[in-house]
């Protein structure tokens, strides 16, 4: 099947009485065990409607297994945590969600993980690389400038050295890029963004080889950010307009961040879908289509941007992406505010940068909008 048809048909759990088109939401947190091969809880990942998303995700995916949890964070925490123990390294690409960002900075030393931020070029990852290093951990797109990585000649270099490799596939989602097709081991997402698409879910994703989760599934129920059956269902319904959603958003990406460039009150213009950008070429190679989200600087000399934000009347400054409708943030107040100048001045990260989520609305009414507050 092809990614539309996986979207709609995938993991459904047919009800064998009623023959329903859905799967049914099951309510229960307890499972009778007499004569069932496996003891079914939720904080064991296997309850029905955990088990029909991740067969669709995975399907998405072109994994074998995966594990559904409450927040994009669960997933990263619990992924990293699992793989890792005392005296390991592990290599991270600087340029990645400012929340995974932190959590490495907050809690890897309490627990004797080492760590390097590196940029992503090859020369940098293989320098960083030591004895112990255990995982490379990439984001392509990254948040928020969509630095495009190279997958293929990092899961590469990851495999001649016995090294495992995860990368956070949120801003891309399945519809666009497939890791698993350039040998990565560990695809991540904060599926409270694209996945869920609506902006009222948050969960996370991981998918791998069998092997992988089932190594990953004993930590993961210890740490127990599992996820509820009411919001799984959401979840395998918001699933079934992935595609659709997904092609839309990329479409009117495209079509803001071409317009966005012929404006002489907007600096620079990020998006991967331009021949411009740095990570064209490679972004190309291994995305079928460039995603929903465009950052761009506004020239502060002309504009303000405290001021351009509160002139939006239907584009909201608001937190998270991926969702329905468009809405924008500055990096310095929100994802990126934990961090320190020094750190975001070394990401690049200025006041005047602005991230977009394009939703699905009519791509002239988002550049209207645009335009007026300018
Ligand atoms: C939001 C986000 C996360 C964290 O996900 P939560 O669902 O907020 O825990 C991780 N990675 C990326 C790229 C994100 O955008």
């Amino acid at each position: 099947m092809k990614k539309n048809t996986q979207c709609v048909h995938s993991g459904t759990y047919t009800d064998p009485e009623t023959k329903g088109v859905n799967t049914p939401i099951f309510t229960s947190s307890s499972f009778e065990y007499m004569d069932i091969p496996e003891n079914i809880y939720p904080r064991y990942f296997n309850t029905p409607n955990q088990k029909s998303i991740i067969e669709k995700l995975c399907a998405l995916e072109k994994a074998e297994d995966g594990l559904i949890f409450s927040s994009g964070m669960a997933a990263i925490s619990t992924a990293i945590f699992s793989l890792l123990q005392s005296g390991d390294h592990i290599v991270l690409q600087k340029d990645i969600y400012g929340g995974t960002h932190h959590f490495a900075t907050a809690e890897f030393d309490r627990f004797g993980i080492a760590y390097d931020f590196v940029s992503n070029t090859m020369d940098d990852i293989e320098k960083a690389v030591r004895d112990n290093t255990k995982i490379i951990y990439i984001e392509t797109p990254s948040n928020p400038l969509l630095v495009i990585t190279d997958i293929e000649a990092v899961t590469g270099f990851a495999k001649s050295k016995n090294i495992l490799t995860i990368i956070d596939n949120t801003f891309a989602t399945p519809i666009n890029q497939n890791p698993v097709d350039f040998g990565i081991d560990i695809v991540i997402h904060s599926g409270t963004k694209y996945i869920g698409g609506h902006s009222d879910i948050c969960c996370g994703v991981v998918v791998a080889s069998r092997t992988l989760i089932e190594r990953m599934k004993a930590t993961a129920a210890n740490l127990g950010g599992s996820l509820n059956a009411g919001t799984c269902y959401l979840i395998e319904r918001s699933l079934k307009t992935l595609g659709i959603r997904v092609d839309r958003q990329n479409k009117n990406a495209l079509t803001i961040a071409k317009h966005l460039r012929t404006n002489a009150c907007i600096k620079k213009v990020y998006y991967p879908g331009l021949e411009t950008h740095e990570g064209f070429d490679i972004a190309k190679k291994q995305m079928r289509a460039f995603g929903g989200m465009v950052s761009f600087e506004l020239n502060d000399k002309k504009v303000n941007p405290h001021q351009f934000l509160k002139n939006l009347k239907m584009i909201k400054p608001a937190l998270s992406l991926g969702g329905v409708e468009t809405i924008i943030c500055a990096p310095v107040a929100t994802s990126h505010a934990k961090l320190t100048d020094d750190q975001r001045a070394k990401l690049g990260i200025t006041d005047e940068l602005l991230r977009l989520s394009v939703g699905i609305e009519d791509a002239d009414d988002i550049i209207t909008d645009i335009e007026q507050a300018i």
